[in-house]
Order: structure tokens, then C-alpha cells, then sequence
């Protein structure tokens, strides 16, 4: 696994060579990226990782992003999915202005660039199917062989290929291939097919074509018409770029510069829209915004930051090699934002009833809490205390175990802004045996935040007053993947092998300190002692749902510590 230093590099490979390109004049000294996802999903964080390299080098550079969606394959594309990359990309906090271009929007114009390759002897309409195509492909070690129709006229290449603009022709009765090379060591440079027939509704264009362009030749050309001077991609385009190149040449069109970078792996995380697709469809998650997805409609849902995940994108940097990033790091920046910005308050999962014998049985005190104690800005709240609390069932032990500085038969510990207590007597159910409810003493000298504070004790505890909580939903997540790599399976296995079954536990009665009363979903917490917790859409006037975040527990910052102490 890769350990990213603490670093963060100003510069990496890819703005090196867009700093040379400006040096020397090449495209005016203009710096020009796009985004071109396909809308065939939903964003991921590997997603996020492209987005903030290309808004983010165009803002450093004074240039400008293009958001373009890659809308080539009407069969596996829906309007759906474009609204939530807009939404998505909007959240992360990028602005693409008045760019926003669909390559749809230039199929009149790939035709006329296919029809100039066709004149030029460049591409030729093939009869063969697509078996045959791929069976005259050759592998890696042996060539290709030519299609007997290669070498057919320009004027019957051009009357096929308007046939099958018309509609004359069934899906796959024949494809327009560039003419290039059967025996290149590049399997791209076979030929590659440009136009392929498809009598499908296309999202934005409707019925009006039947025949529809490939990635590879959409792609630069969609470049070159928007004028983007530096096309970023991931590493498996890396073959692609002579073809790229070519296309570009063979057209003398404004070229574009293709540079390829590592694309983001996550540990115990599938970076793959048609794999998050599978989760969704075969119902093992709930939706694409389902917090366990790593989608950032799933980080949103959970609670996560755009300044967090912009943050994690800035300090894994980009490479020229493959690598996997432990999900640690990711969580640990989620932790870092959200320590700065969570108001602090009390919940309670697990609740267990517990009684202050002596303390007065109509009385309501108002304790005063710091919101945030990184943020005196924050202010403080009251939190009402009174005779019956609840606090963590997994507080209290009996008999203890060593070094247990919870609550126990006898033993003290401290409620969080209040008082010192000590466990007077256990309330057991007579048929089960379970513990329903404690009674304790306090001791009214004790008073946190008082000048005679008083005794200590080593443990804190969380509570609410019983008579003031509110009932609340809490969902704790765990990792979707129980593998380090979920794609690590046998043989005729796939990666649902590893799904983590257990990655979701709902807990239905907890109870939540009053202040919360009325919070809109998105508001973000720590609960105090069991981490951030996040507002669920799923809340309403009459419950309140959260998820859990993260943990407050920063296993990251150990990972460091053990580099560092080697
Ligand atoms: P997936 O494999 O998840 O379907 P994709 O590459 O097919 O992803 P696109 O919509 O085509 O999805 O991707 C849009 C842009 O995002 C492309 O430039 C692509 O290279 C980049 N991208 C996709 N996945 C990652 C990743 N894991 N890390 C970095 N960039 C990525
Ligand atoms: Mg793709």
C-alpha cells in the first residue's frame, strides 16, 4: 500500500509539463481541462480525485474547466445520472461557468469529421460482424488481418456510411473503421471502429441518429472543437493517446495534448461505476447515495465535508503509477475537518436507565456546555440535567474488569458537564437477569466548571436527561469490503464474495440530548465519546435519523506513528 508523505508537493509531473508548455508558447500560454464523465453512474471518489485536478490546474494556471459529458452510449446512459454529476461536482465546489458541453452536442460535427476521413481514404465501412472484427483483430503477439472490405471505394464507403445514418440498416450490419494499421504492435491501431449502428433513444438527441461514434473517436475531437489544451486521463488511455494523435492529425484539427495519470484506488473500496452499479441494482446497498457507497452522494449522505475530500485529493497527489490508498487517510481528514467545525453534544445508543437517589425530584438544572472546545467562537448551550438520565449501557460492568473506570457496583466516575456519581445498586430483570436501571448517588460538590470542583475520577461519562431526550434513529456503518482488495477472490468468484454483511447496524431507541430538537438533515455532531454523526434525509417532524461519520478513533494517526518510529 502506498503511504503518501505529509508533504503536500506544489508541483507533480502534470503541472510540470503544463508550466513548460506555457514557458514555450504552446496553445497562446493557454491553459484549457475538462471533466468528461460518462453519465452512465453515479460519481465516486475516484471521481473526485479527476475533478480536483482539472478545475484545480485551471484555477492555478488562470485557464478555464469544461464540465463534458461523454454521452456516446444512449444504451447504458440516462438523464438521471447527469443531474447528480452536475449536483455532485456543484457540491465539491467546483464551477464550470457557462461550459457545459455534451459530446452529443457534436455529433453533426463527428459525422462531417467521418465523412473527411472517409474522402481522405482514412475510414472505410466494414461489413464484417462484430465477431469477425474482433476475430481479425489478431492478439498481442500475432497481427491482424485485413477485412476484405478495406480496400472498397471512397464513393461506396460514402454512400454506405449515409445509408447508415438513415436508419437502411440494422444494429451491427456494419461499422465505419479508421484505415490505419492491421499489423501494429498497438491493438488500438487496428482499424478501430468510429461509428457503430444503434437504433437506440439517445438521452439528448432523441431518435434523430441510428448510428452513434465510439469513445475513441468522440473523445479528441470533442477536445479539439471545445479548444482544451491539456486532456487528462488515467493510465489504461495511456495506449489509446497514438490514436488519439491520430485521428487529431489525420483531421489537422486544433491537438489537444493527451496526459495520462494513476487513477485513485481505495483500500477495502470498489472504484468502479459498473461494480457500484451491481451493488445498487442486486439491492446491497440502499441507492447510489447509500452512505456506505463511496460515491460522493454516499459521502455527502454520511456527513463528509467537500473541503474534506477535497483536502485528501490535494495530498495523495498524482502519479504515474498504480497505487492503493489506505481508506484510513481518507477518514482522517473527515476526522481533522469535522473537529474543527462539530458542535459537541450528548447522545446515548444503547440507553440503561439510571436514577440519582438523592437528588431532588422536580428539580431541572441547566448546565452549561462549550459547543466546541477547538472553537471558542462556538459558544455554549444548556443541557438539562435532572433525577433520571440515561446513560451508555456499555458503561456500566459488574463485576468490572481491570483498569474498567466506568461505572460499576460502588465505583465513581463523572457525567460530562455535571456531577461526580457513584453506583449505589443494580435493578436486574428477575426472569432474564439483564440490568434495567441503576441507582447512584451524586455528590452536589462536585459541579463541573465550579471553583471547588473537587474530587477526580478518571472516567466520563455521556448521559441525557430522561425527561428532556429525544427519540432518535442511529445508523453505524461499517466497510462495504472485508478484504484490504475486494476484487481478491478465487477463481469464478467476483468481488460480492468479500461484501462485508454486516456493514450496517441501525440502532432504533436512541436518545439525544433536547438542543437537538429540529436539526435539518446534513447538520453535523460529535456525539461526544462515539464520534461525528451526520443528519439523514430519512429524518422527520417526528424522529430524527443520523449516521455515523467516522469513529472518533484516528487509525491513521497511529499508521504515521509506527512510520515514524519505524
Ligand atoms: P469507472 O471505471 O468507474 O466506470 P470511468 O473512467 O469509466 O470510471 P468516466 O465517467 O469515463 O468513468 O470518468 C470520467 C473521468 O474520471 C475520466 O477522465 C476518468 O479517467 C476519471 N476517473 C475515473 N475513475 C477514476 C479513478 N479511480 N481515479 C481517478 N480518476 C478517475
Ligand atoms: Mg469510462
Amino acid at each position: 500500500m502506498k503511504i503518501p508523505t505529509n508533504s503536500v508537493s506544489p508541483s507533480d509531473f502534470i503541472r510540470d509539463i503544463i508550466g513548460e508548455d506555457i514557458k514555450t508558447n504552446k496553445y497562446d500560454g493557454r491553459v484549457h481541462t475538462r471533466f468528461p464523465p460518462e453519465p452512465n453512474g453515479y460519481l465516486h471518489i475516484g471521481h473526485a480525485k479527476s475533478i480536483c485536478l482539472n478545475f484545480g490546474i485551471a484555477k492555478e494556471f488562470g485557464g478555464l474547466c469544461n464540465l463534458r459529458f461523454d454521452d456516446t452510449n444512449p444504451t447504458k446512459e440516462q438523464a438521471e445520472f447527469v443531474e447528480s454529476i452536475i449536483g455532485d461536482i456543484r457540491w465539491l465546489g467546483f464551477d464550470w461557468e457557462d461550459r457545459l458541453f455534451y459530446a452529443s452536442d457534436y455529433f453533426d460535427k463527428l459525422y462531417e469529421f467521418a465523412v473527411q476521413l472517409i474522402k481522405k481514404g482514412k475510414a472505410y465501412v466494414d461489413s464484417l460482424t462484430p465477431d469477425e472484427i474482433r476475430e481479425h483483430r489478431g492478439t498481442l503477439t500475432e497481427p491482424g488481418r485485413e477485412s476484405p472490405c478495406r480496400n472498397r471505394s471512397v464513393e461506396e464507403n460514402l454512400d454506405l456510411f449515409e445509408r447508415m445514418r438513415a436508419g437502411e440498416f440494422e444494429d451491427g450490419a456494419y461499422v465505419l473503421r479508421a484505415k490505419i494499421d492491421m499489423s501494429s504492435a498497438n491493438l488500438n491501431m487496428r482499424d478501430p471502429v468510429m461509428y457503430r449502428i444503434l437504433h437506440a433513444t439517445h438521452h439528448r438527441t432523441g431518435d434523430k441518429w441510428c448510428i452513434y461514434p465510439t469513445y475513441d473517436f468522440a473523445h479528441g475531437q470533442s477536445d479539439s472543437i471545445e479548444g482544451i489544451t491539456h486532456s487528462i486521463c488515467t493510465l489504461e488511455f495511456e495506449d489509446h493517446r497514438p490514436l488519439y494523435d491520430w485521428f487529431l492529425d489525420q483531421l489537422d484539427i486544433h491537438h489537444p495534448r493527451q496526459i495520462e495519470f494513476a487513477r485513485l484506488n481505495l483500500s477495502r473500496t470498489i472504484l468502479s461505476k459498473r461494480k457500484l452499479r451491481q451493488l445498487v441494482e442486486e439491492g446491497y446497498v440502499n441507492g447510489w447515495d447509500d452512505p456506505r457507497m463511496p460515491t460522493i452522494s454516499g459521502f455527502r449522505r454520511r456527513g463528509y465535508t467537500p473541503e474534506a475530500i477535497r483536502d485528501f485529493c490535494e495530498r495523495i497527489g498524482v502519479a504515474k503509477n498504480e497505487s492503493t490508498i489506505d481508506i484510513a487517510l481518507l477518514e482522517h481528514y473527515i476526522r481533522q475537518d469535522l473537529n474543527k467545525r462539530a458542535t459537541r453534544v450528548m447522545a446515548v445508543l444503547r440507553p440503561l436507565r439510571l436514577v440519582i437517589d438523592n437528588y431532588p425530584e422536580d428539580s431541572v438544572e441547566e448546565l452549561v456546555a462549550i459547543n466546541n472546545p477547538e472553537d471558542a467562537g462556538m459558544g455554549t448551550r444548556k443541557v438539562p440535567f435532572s433525577r433520571v438520565l440515561y446513560i451508555e449501557r456499555d458503561d456500566f460492568r459488574e463485576p468490572p474488569p481491570k483498569k474498567w473506570f466506568r461505572l460499576a457496583p460502588g465505583r465513581e466516575a463523572r457525567l460530562k458537564h455535571a456531577y461526580i456519581i457513584k453506583c449505589e445498586r443494580v435493578v436486574r430483570d428477575e426472569k432474564t437477569g439483564e440490568v434495567i436501571e441503576l441507582h447512584c448517588s451524586y455528590d452536589p460538590e462536585t459541579k463541573s466548571g465550579e471553583a471547588k470542583a473537587g474530587r477526580k475520577v478518571k472516567g466520563t461519562l455521556h448521559w441525557v436527561s430522561a425527561a428532556h431526550a429525544i427519540d432518535a434513529e442511529v445508523r453505524l456503518y461499517d466497510h462495504l469490503f472485508l478484504k484490504e482488495n475486494p476484487d481478491d477472490v478465487g477463481e469464478g468468484s467476483d468481488f460480492r464474495a468479500n461484501l462485508n454483511l454486516h456493514s450496517l447496524e441501525t440502532l432504533t431507541a436512541c436518545k439525544v440530548e433536547s438542543s437537538l430538537a429540529g436539526a435539518k438533515p446534513g447538520s453535523r455532531y460529535q456525539f461526544f465519546r462515539l464520534g461525528y454523526f451526520c443528519v439523514d434525509p430519512d429524518s422527520s417532524d417526528g424522529k430524527l435519523v443520523f449516521n455515523r461519520t467516522v469513529s472518533l478513533r484516528d487509525t491513521w494517526a497511529k499508521i504515521e506513528e509506527a512510520l515514524r518510529n519505524g
